[in-house]
């Protein structure tokens, strides 16, 4: 920790924990460049590290490292830590930030977690059973990493908790409200930080009614007015709304039942279904990757391109009816702000939104990609995840 507020030689770590993924970030006291970031992959046998420093050059692990410690999380921190120690010398660790899938309904809001605060962040894994546990299983790889150096969780829900509650609830009896069966949104980070860039690139359209489309592997879409989410795609889970990857996206719950009671399926397979079986690959039985989809030019791939582009022009029209009309359209995400194809395609007849693109701005992935006498921007902002958490850490404990 610092002593008498001199943070000079201290520096924190970013950690986003997946179920077989590790992603750091290493920042100083000040300034918005990681050190070094990169990732582990595939924690497991065949687990793969890859860190780079802040030119993007790559940099070796640490001596020592041996075939099987990249097997746990709690092994792939240590060799990170390791790395660090030996490209870094100098540096005191004064906190860590974590990605946090879910704060639930009570936690809207950075914080410092305390033994209190991970057994609420424990209480709601059956929420989020499939991101909660790897998320915590970070925070306790780093708590026993650095006893004592302050743990802050920051949420990717707590950007959506102050929806209407129209937008927070579903038709169900009011008691599944109460038990925290709600709309919880996700990609809230994201969504931090472009509504933060939008602040600073266009204020006027940042105070009026925006859709950002976070379009990645998982993709959702949020409506926000003044900088506040109004509603979003995504709900009591990340299953709902956009198709994505891998996973369904909107759907009626009755194919649920017909699962349960016609298939006989138990929970644990429709779960495989809705999450890691459908949307892009399911679609097109070949690839939840969208650089392969397009390339692919087979009916099927094309058939998972037009549904993906269905549903994303869907949620735009009910996220803009929420808003009462469109400023600005935001892409983000590895699709939306790569994917020259998939922008232009859900742009198209939204005419009467005000939307139109500018073709030659959009193929050179310009940050303003409408045409001049468009009613409504379209923009393509590149998300920071990693940056809001440093900021927010940064805040937390002092550092700011
Ligand atoms: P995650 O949700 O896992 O963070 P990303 O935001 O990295 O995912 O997005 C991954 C998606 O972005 C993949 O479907 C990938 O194919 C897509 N993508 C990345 N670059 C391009 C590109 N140039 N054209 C089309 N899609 C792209």
């Amino acid at each position: 920790m610092a002593v008498n507020g001199d943070w000079s030689d201290c520096g924190f770590l970013v950690l986003n924990a997946g179920s077989s993924s590790l992603k750091v970030a290493l920042f100083a006291a000040t300034g918005d460049e990681a050190l070094l970031s990169g990732k582990v992959e595939k924690i497991g046998p065949d687990g793969v590290i890859q860190l780079k420093d802040a030119q993007g050059q790559a940099l070796p692990v640490a001596e020592g490292v041996a075939e099987g410690d990249l097997g746990t999380h709690t092994g792939a921190l240590m060799v990170v830590i390791r790395t660090i120690q030996r490209h870094f010398p100098a540096l005191r660790l004064a906190a860590v930030g974590h990605r946090i899938v879910h704060g639930g309904p009570q936690f809207n809001a950075p914080l410092v977690i305390t033994p209190d605060v991970m057994r609420t962040l424990e209480a709601l894994a059956p929420f989020a059973p499939l991101h909660q546990p790897h998320n915590l299983a970070g925070v306790r790889a780093a708590m026993a990493a650095f006893p004592g150096v302050p743990q802050v969780a920051c949420f990717d829900t707590a950007f959506h908790r102050d929806q209407p509650f129209v937008n927070d609830t579903f038709g169900l009896p009011s008691r599944y409200y109460e038990q925290g069966v709600r709309r919880y949104g996700f990609h809230g980070l994201s969504y931090e930080y472009i509504t933060g860039q939008m602040r600073q690139l266009a204020p006027q359209l940042a105070a009026g009614r925006v859709v950002v489309a976070h379009l990645g592997n998982g993709a959702s879409m949020c409506a926000v007015h003044d900088g506040r989410a109004v509603a979003s795609s995504m709900g009591f889970s990340p299953l709902d709304g956009l198709a994505m990857g891998t996973r369904c996206g909107q759907i009626d719950p009755g194919v649920l039942l017909y699962m349960l009671d016609q298939e006989k399926l138990s929970s644990a397979e429709i779960a495989r279904v809705l999450y890691h079986e459908s949307g892009l690959l399911g679609l097109s039985e070949l690839s939840n990757d969208m650089r392969t989809l397009e390339a692919a030019g087979t009916p099927q791939a094309q058939r998972a391109i037009d549904y993906f582009v269905m549903r994303a022009q869907r949620e735009l029209g009910a996220l803009a009816a929420q808003l009462g009309g469109l400023d600005a359209l935001v892409f983000s995400g590895g699709i939306g702000e790569n994917s020259v194809l998939i922008r232009a395609r859900i742009c198209e007849r939204l005419g009467w939104m005000g939307i139109e693109l500018d073709p030659a701005r959009n193929a050179e992935h310009a940050t303003w990609i409408s045409a001049e006498q468009a009613r409504t921007a379209v923009l393509v902002v590149r998300t920071h995840e990693e940056l809001v958490i440093a900021r927010s850490v940064r805040a937390v404990v002092g550092m700011a």
